[in-house]
């Protein structure tokens, strides 16, 4: 059973005692076009991020927000900035964040341009972009001793970057690849959703 609160808001996932805060929520609670960093890989890019209370990330590329939405939900002191070009998307991002009661700023803007002047990131995610030039050394500068960063392709071009982080400056390289059941004629079939290619690193 959904409790009546969270029907209200849309949400017919949730259990009758609310939403969690640990990552990583159904794609389902996120209004999304498709660019949405589907659930078990944003479980991971979150553990990876490791929020503590009351730390700031940027979200690059941030797309539909979710990211930054589940970094904000993990403590009420977490904030959030979300870098996205598009419009729509942005706005997208500010509803869900809205939604969701997470307290996300969103900039409408390409990286790296958009960066420049942001408050300074505990952790950053890079959800898009990352082959345009300059993006990758602009959210690694911004970063403190300790700070996180991760990053995600789907790309061949994208994975090429993150090879090349990788080897320069370490970290983990990860490839996810998720399949769901879901129904195969009068069978049920393994369906694979796209292999992520995840650099993970800190500073
Ligand atoms: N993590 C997101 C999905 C990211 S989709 C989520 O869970 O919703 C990738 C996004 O990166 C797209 O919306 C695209 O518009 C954006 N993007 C592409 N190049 C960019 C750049 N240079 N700077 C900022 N955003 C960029």
């Amino acid at each position: 059973p959904t409790c009546a609160a969270l029907n209200v808001l849309g949400i017919e996932f949730a259990g009758p005692r609310g939403l969690p805060v640990l990552p990583g929520l159904p794609d389902s609670a996120f209004e999304h076009d498709g660019q949405l960093t589907k659930r078990d890989v944003r479980a991971s890019v979150l553990a990876r991020l490791a929020p503590l209370p009351g730390e700031l990330l940027w979200d690059v590329g941030a797309g539909s927000g979710s990211v930054a939405v589940e970094w904000a939900r993990a403590h009420p002191a977490n904030t959030a900035i979300a870098v996205e070009p598009r419009p729509q998307r942005a706005a997208r991002i500010a509803r869900n964040a809205e939604r969701l009661g997470a307290r996300v700023d969103v900039v409408t803007g390409s990286a790296p341009q958009a960066l420049a002047g942001l408050r300074a990131p505990d952790a950053v995610f890079i959800g898009g972009g990352i082959t345009a030039p300059g993006v990758l050394p602009a959210c690694w500068d911004a970063l403190g001793e300790g700070g996180r960063l991760v990053a995600n392709g789907v790309t061949v071009q994208a994975e090429h970057e993150l090879a090349r982080a990788h080897a320069e400056l370490g970290g983990e390289l990860t490839r996810l690849a998720v399949e769901h059941a879901a129904p195969l004629g009068g069978f049920t079939g393994w369906t694979p959703a796209r292999t992520v290619t995840q650099w993970s690193v800190v500073k």
